[in-house]
């Protein structure tokens, strides 16, 4: 029998606030154990919580962006547990009113938009960590990352394969970095999800029930948790057997995932509305002026390079990978319109650069003005694109301040469109092949190209490529 994979995803953003979401410690990663804490994240008795504006202000920010709903009127819950790592004996986050709810975001596989829907975004801390791998007997726990601001995007069960699931991981990175809500870094455990896997045999329209693996925090391993748990529920199913519906920890030694716990009830939790924090309003106002701030969106630069600027979807795709790659292609097609020019020297020679220097694109020292120029060289049949590209824009990067030009003339890159220099190189290479012209008078039109090679060593990379070739078909008749 076919089978169809269905997976939902709640995901859990790390805000990137100064300061927690309901007091004032520091959120910095990597802090010593316990030195980013205070009485409330402690959860002393008597100390209150208060709501983190710029929490409340991101959450806004990406809800806009996703098109979701903005509930003007969102309430806090408290979510009752005891742990270790949780000292206040609860978390607070929101249940019955969540900040945002609805809307989308666009995943691309291969040629095809897909859109996946949202069911809700709300507010919520995050706990402690516990460290379970430092002695036998003993565990640590440090509450640095106690009271952290989060969000959790809870999306339907859209998802079809992990392909998916990987797609719309890497979107949502990108989105929250286009947005500056959070570094997005799933090493650190900025961005990590909860897959919700069922299976259902193909055609069948209701769900099945399905399985929850915890606190993944990689793509690989979530494809990984994916293929196990689809082959082990088909597996149950073909033997005539129901899932169970469960809570699963993925281990990614093994690549197996194993029953954390069964499936708490909700009331489990004892949800209710948290004393301490009133409800929190948000004014039309302060929704327009979110919206008005959003920069362009990931989708709609890729709208816009592969339609107004005709780039191909594999130059649009790496060109708004991040927002600074988009703006450094933005600013130098001010100054060019040969867009695929741009596109070809960003992809093919900056972002190496940023890579190998381990830097950013705003700090490579060449300016927009003379790359614009250099392009300028190439489509003038001044210098060819190899000494342009590499030979001009390398001595560039150690003299940015030199014009290209002046350069190409300095270094002797001007390439010569002088006929009798160029007529003199391709009788050399004629009366040097008499074979290949023989070949070539009986029809191997094809070594045309042979003869422009030789002719251009010949003049040491500075043949016009264009008048070469019309003198030496000329010759060659
Ligand atoms: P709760 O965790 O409160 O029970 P939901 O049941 O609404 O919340 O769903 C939580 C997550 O599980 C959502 O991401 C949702 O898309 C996903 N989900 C719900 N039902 C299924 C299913 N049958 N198969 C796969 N994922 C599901
Ligand atoms: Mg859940």
């Amino acid at each position: 029998m076919a089978y169809e994979t269905v997976i939902g995803l709640e995901v859990h953003v790390q805000l990137n606030t100064h300061s927690k979401a309901f007091c004032a410690d520091d959120t910095s990663f990597g802090g010593e154990p316990n030195t980013q804490v205070s009485v409330v994240s402690l959860g002393h008795p008597g100390t209150l919580p208060k709501a983190n504006g710029q929490q409340i202000a991101l959450a806004t920010r990406l809800g806009l962006a996703l098109g979701c709903k903005i509930n003007q009127r969102t309430t806090f819950d408290r979510k009752n547990y005891f742990y270790a790592d949780l000292p206040k004996g609860y978390q607070i986050t929101q249940d019955q009113r969540p900040i945002c709810v609805g809307g989308d975001l666009d995943i691309k596989m291969g040629d095809a938009w897909k859109s996946i829907r949202i069911h809700h975004i709300h507010m919520e801390e995050d706990a402690g960590k516990s460290i379970h791998t430092l002695a036998p007997k003993h565990s640590f726990i440090d509450l640095n990352r106690a009271g952290t601001p989060l969000l959790e995007i809870v999306t339907e069960p859209d998802l079809r394969s992990g392909e998916e699931v990987d797609a719309f991981m890497t979107a949502m990175r990108q989105l929250v970095r286009y947005l500056e809500v959070s570094d997005g870094n799933m090493e650190q455990g900025s961005l990590r999800c909860d897959v919700n896997i069922s299976v259902r045999p193909h055609g069948q329209t209701s769900y099945n029930d399905r399985c929850e693996v915890k606190n993944v925090n990689s793509m690989k391993f979530a494809r990984q948790a994916i293929d196990y748990e689809v082959k082990r529920q088909i597996k149950i199913m073909e033997n005539g057997g129901k899932v169970k519906q469960q809570t699963l920890n993925f281990d990614p030694n093994t690549g197996v995932t194993s029953p954390l716990r069964e499936k708490e009830d909700a009331h489990d939790y004892r949800y209710f509305p948290e004393p301490d924090l009133p409800p929190v309003v948000l004014s039309d106002a302060y929704l327009n002026n979110t919206n008005q701030a959003l920069p362009q969106l990931p989708k709609a630069a890729y709208n816009e390079l592969t339609q107004k600027y005709q780039l191909s979807d594999y130059d649009a795709s790496i060109l708004v990978e991040d927002r600074e790659t988009l703006l450094y292609f933005q600013g130098l097609i001010q100054h060019t319109s040969n867009y695929k020019a741009a596109a070809n020297l960003i992809i093919n020679r900056l972002l190496p650069w940023k890579q190998e220097n381990k830097s950013t694109l705003s700090t490579f020292p060449v300016p927009s003005t003379s790359l614009a120029a250099l392009i300028a060289l190439v489509e003038e049949g001044k210098v060819n694109s190899t000494a342009a590209y590499q030979n001009i824009l390398n001595a560039l990067i150690t003299k940015p301040d030199q014009a290209p030009l002046a350069l190409a003339q300095e270094m002797n890159l001007i390439q010569s469109a002088d006929s009798d220099f160029l007529s003199d190189l391709a009788k050399e290479v004629i009366a040097q092949f008499p074979d290949k012209v023989k070949e070539y008078q009986k029809g191997k039109k094809g070594l045309i190209g042979f003869f422009m090679g030789e002719l251009m060593k010949k003049s040491k990379g500075k043949a016009d490529p264009k008048a070469s070739t019309e003198i030496l078909q000329q010759l060659l008749k």
